[in-house]
């Protein structure tokens, strides 16, 4: 089942404008090894000052501005974006927008379970968590500040009591560092109501020491999930969908792979990204992006904003994995704690 967004609004690929992702702040409280190392991300670290950051009222106004053009999701991410205050408020602002959008949160779910019940009374309609691991040792390792997979797994059972149906579960996949714990995350999730999403590990940025041979193919997940588990393909749910959909024929549960660098899916890529101080990216391995913040607080109208946008989008070329070298690894790219995954 294929729907196509109303968006007219098309770049040179003619991929419409449908997902927006929007960092509320590039701070977190982990240190994951593959997009935030702490031997970058250290104490000295200048993440970005509070003037700097957009504020709630200024992403309302944005994110309402993406949907009179088409946008119909809105993710809310970060660094992590429960760091950010009271997020609550900015959901219950984006929930009342016309024609609002599905909103959908991805965290790392180490804050306390009764955000999840207050979340959700906010407006979110979705939930993504992320979870390397199932394995004590590995899972710190990973995160890199010691936070057991027990927290996180408790955040997931309670976002499911609270109604999210189903609820994500990112994992990213590494090899040498977790690639056998595929099977055991695989075999916990094996049923309806969560979707456990395996992620290849990706050159995201220019600090997480990226290499080829690291990379744990789509092709060897899915061979190593068969090994166990009749896995049958599913039709995306809608163009540019990044994860490859599987169902368990025995369980009915469902799992992704997101290949971005094996197989990529550029061409139907109609994600945008803004960053919490307010840059408009048009692609995850971006080097570079639009200020926004400026137009916003240089009193520009609502026609003024809806033209910038339209005027990066309908110029992007983007299709960074599509593109991928041994040499564009090295590239300046934005971190992904910058602009959300
Ligand atoms: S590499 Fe860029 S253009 Fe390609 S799918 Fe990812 S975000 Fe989209």
């Amino acid at each position: 089942m294929m729907t196509e967004p109303t968006a007219s609004l098309q770049d040179t690929l003619g991929r419409a404008l449908r997902d927006l992702r929007i960092s509320v702040t590039d701070r977190c409280n982990f240190r994951c090894t593959y997009c935030m190392p702490k031997e970058v991300f250290g104490r000295d670290y200048a993440f970005l000052p509070h003037a700097e950051v957009l504020t709630f009222e200024e992403i309302a106004r944005l994110a309402g501005v993406f949907i009179s053009l088409g946008t119909r999701k809105l993710r809310l991410t970060g660094g992590e974006p429960l760091m950010r205050r009271d997020l609550e408020t900015l959901i219950a602002m984006l929930a009342a927008q016309d024609g609002a959008a599905d909103i959908a949160l991805t965290t790392n779910g180490s804050f306390p379970l009764e955000r999840v019940r207050s979340l959700k009374a906010a407006g979110l309609s979705r939930m993504t968590v992320s979870l390397d691991s199932l394995d004590d040792a590995v899972f710190k390792s990973m995160n890199d500040v010691d936070f057991p997979p027990e927290k996180v797994l408790a955040w997931i059972d309670e976002s499911r009591a609270a109604g999210f149906d189903p609820v994500k579960v990112n994992m990213v996949v590494k090899r040498g560092l977790n690639e056998d714990s595929l099977l055991p995350m695989a075999r916990h999730f094996n049923q309806p109501g969560t979707i456990l999403r395996f992620i290849e590990f990706m050159d995201v940025g220019h600090t997480n020491g990226w290499r080829m041979d690291d990379v744990v193919s789509a092709k060897e997940i899915l061979r190593r999930l068969q090994t166990e588990m009749p896995l049958e393909p599913l039709d995306a749910n809608y163009r540019g969908e990044v994860a490859q959909r599987y169902r368990n024929s025995e369980t009915g549960a469902e799992i992704g792979i997101v290949a971005s660098v094996t197989q990529p899916f550029c061409g139907d890529c109609n994600r945008a990204r803004i960053s919490a101080d307010g840059k408009l990216f048009t692609c995850l391995f971006a080097i570079g992006g639009t200020d926004f913040k400026a137009l916003l607080r240089g009193g520009a109208s609502d026609d003024d904003l809806r033209a910038a946008i339209t005027g990066v989008w309908q110029k992007r070329v983007d299709r960074y994995s599509e593109l991928r070298t041994a040499q564009t690894a090295d590239l300046p790219k934005v971190e992904m704690s910058f602009i959300g995954g």
